[in-house]
């Protein structure tokens, strides 16, 4: 698929809703409409939050497919985590409705990219998820189906679970893993890391039939990195997105 030139996009936010304690879903109306391919991003403009009143330019994955739009209007969807004292998840949570952001669009080379009879395992940490929400949903997804698919989410417990029903309803149940860390009461799903998913499944992984989408913290992508290299994955196999790297002695779902 042809790349497209990032351009000049200025956005009105028309609605936001609440999806965990500290992560926020943001619509926006875009003008002019952009084509993006699923899984890139948005750099944002932050204006005069950096140091000395400096603007700042933070980058956001399109939790949504490219092929969305309401009432006929194009529109695209954030799903923010909010950063204590993080200039950019800041601005974003306190926009007001009708408000409109400064961004250039498209950007990131972390695309689905169809390849005939091979397998795909996403693999997110948090809002990590955004990108593989976009691929999902997206028309190319659809028109090239991978034969097996499991998007593979990590989290802390069950306040921390992002688009359950819907991933659900399109992947089904064996497709949409979710491993918390530590979760409360209850939790029939998987108890542990997306690593210890990945090393308590290595016989029913096909690992060089499979291609890995990598997105979120840092320090899972290396970890998940150091199983796919050990299995012999090829690097050519492995697609990675580093929203940011851990601070020390942090691992991906403490
Ligand atoms: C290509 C790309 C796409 C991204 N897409 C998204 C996205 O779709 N949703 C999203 O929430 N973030 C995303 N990020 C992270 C985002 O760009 C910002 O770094 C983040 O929102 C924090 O910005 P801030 O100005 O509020 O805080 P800052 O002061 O810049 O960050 C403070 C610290 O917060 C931590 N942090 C940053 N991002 C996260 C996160 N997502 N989860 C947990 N801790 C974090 C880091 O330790 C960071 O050093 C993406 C990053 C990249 C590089």
């Amino acid at each position: 698929m042809e790349k497209q030139k990032p351009l000049p996009v200025e956005a009105k936010l028309i609605f936001k809703k609440t999806l965990t304690p500290d992560v926020v879903e943001l619509h926006y109306e875009s003008e002019p409409e952009f084509p993006f391919q699923p899984g890139q991003f948005i750099s944002i403009l932050v204006a005069g939050k950096g140091p000395g009143g400096r603007d700042l330019r933070r980058a956001y994955s399109i939790a949504s497919a490219p092929e969305l739009t309401r009432a006929g209007r194009s529109v695209f969807e954030l799903c923010v985590k909010l950063v204590e004292n993080g200039p950019g998840t800041q601005y974003l949570n306190g926009m007001q409705i009708g408000e409109k952001l400064k961004g250039i669009a498209p950007y990131g080379d972390f695309v689905f990219k169809p390849k005939a009879g091979r397998n795909a395992i996403f693999v997110a940490t948090g809002t990590g998820i955004a990108p593989f929400r976009a691929m999902v949903f997206s028309k190319i997804f659809a028109e090239n189906t991978p034969p097996s698919t499991v998007l593979l989410f990590g989290a802390r417990n069950q306040s921390d679970l992002l688009y359950t029903d819907e991933l659900r309803a399109a992947l089904g149940n064996q497709g949409l893993v979710q491993a918390l860390s530590r979760p409360e009461g209850d939790w029939s799903g998987f108890k542990g890391r997306v690593t210890d998913w990945l090393r308590e499944n290595d016989t029913k992984i096909a690992w060089a039939e499979t291609e890995f989408y990598l997105c979120g913290n840092g320090a899972m992508i290396d970890e998940v990195k150091q199983i796919l290299s050990g299995k012999g994955v090829e690097k050519t196999s492995i697609h990675q997105e580093v929203y940011y790297k851990p601070k020390p002695g942090e691992t991906h779902a403490n």
